[in-house]
């Protein structure tokens, strides 16, 4: 594979853009030296995107939602990158969202650029990838940057911590139950839009939507002096899609204009920062043997932890002692 050039990615060349973010998924020493030249040259041409996660369960219409979403945008001339975290699939294993089957008119749209992002496995790492190709689509011209999350919990920590915005998509239920969405979800929400929103579920999409309304009333606004808004909409109908297109567009220029944006995304760099040390140094200790590591076999340890006869911290130590005792 020839490594993409700065200028290539600049121009908007989607095939230099997919190989350079194949180079920021690999897990190989050298591709990972040629990304990091590569991003650090395109830095200056990043930035300027709106950066918006958008998570919900399974089936609560995630796809449909940013199809008709992604329609309007490119149909407003901003060009969009949607990254699909999908936590089902390994790094090896391919994803189950498939690019080409989901979103199909988007994914024909010259102005929009889709891309699955397998969370890895053992080795973490969808924060440092994802937030590497984020900057990647950034300096390729992308103006808006969708990142999805399927399911709910750690990805959309991690998501958070990727994201200017957060919106959480749910769907209509009978009513007495916040379909297992957790508080801290919903906290870190910045806006929730009950879906599916129609026909036989509009009473329903009603209900849940006083569900939310009262369930945010008792948890830490996200934002001060203001309850988080808790709108309706059908995605497969595309109504109401723009209208929560605007209230995100009106929450991210109140972001900008008090100074949270800047403070925000000196965030977002710092903790993508860890996240690529923590794994580039995991991925160091990794590639070590057991006899560069003093004896110490990481798969044994591992096995020790989930049989319970060794602590996960003692494993931990032992991994980390052995390898400064080589620097
Ligand atoms: P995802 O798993 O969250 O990406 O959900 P999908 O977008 O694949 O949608 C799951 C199912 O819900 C599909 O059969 C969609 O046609 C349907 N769906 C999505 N949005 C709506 C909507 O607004 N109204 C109705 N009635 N069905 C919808």
């Amino acid at each position: 594979m020839r490594a993409p050039t700065a200028n290539e990615i600049l121009s908007g060349d989607r095939s230099a853009l997919a190989r350079a973010i194949t180079l920021v998924e690999s897990t190989r020493p050298d591709h990972a030296d040629l990304a990091a030249e590569l991003i650090d040259e395109l830095l200056p041409h990043t930035g300027r995107a709106k950066r918006i996660g958008i998570s919900g369960t399974p089936g609560v219409g995630k796809s449909t939602f940013i199809e008709a979403l992604g329609g309007h945008l490119t149909g407003r001339g901003e060009r969009v990158a949607v990254l699909a975290i999908d936590p089902s699939s390994q790094r090896t294993g391919g994803s189950i969202l498939g690019d080409r089957t989901r979103m199909t008119t988007l994914s024909r749209d010259p102005n929009a650029f889709i891309r699955s992002t397998p969370s890895s496995g053992v080795l973490g790492g969808v924060g440092a990838e994802t937030a590497a190709t984020r900057l990647l689509c950034e300096a390729a011209g992308y103006t808006v940057i969708l990142i999805e999350t399927v399911g709910v919990g750690q990805s959309e920590t991690t998501v958070g911590d990727l994201t200017d915005l957060f919106l959480l998509l749910v769907a209509p239920s009978a009513g007495d139950d916040l379909q297992g969405i957790k508080r801290g979800v919903m906290e870190m929400a910045d806006l929730i839009a009950i879906n599916k929103a129609d026909g036989e579920k509009l009473a329903a999409a009603h209900v849940t939507q006083n569900d939310y309304r009262a369930a945010l009333s008792l948890v830490r606004p996200k934002w001060p002096n203001q309850p988080t808004d808790v709108m309706l909409c059908s995605a497969l109908e595309d109504q109401g899609v723009s209208d929560v297109w605007s209230a995100i567009e009106r929450l991210w220029t109140r972001l900008d204009d008090d100074g949270r944006l800047e403070v925000l995304r000196r965030d977002q760099s710092a903790t993508s920062f860890r996240h690529h040390v923590n794994d580039g140094l995991l991925d160091l200790v990794l590639g070590l043997g057991d006899e560069q590591l003093a004896g110490v076999n990481l798969g044994d340890l591992e096995t020790a932890v989930r049989s319970g006869n060794l602590s996960a911290i003692g494993a931990a130590r032992r991994v980390v002692d052995a390898f400064a005792r080589r620097l």
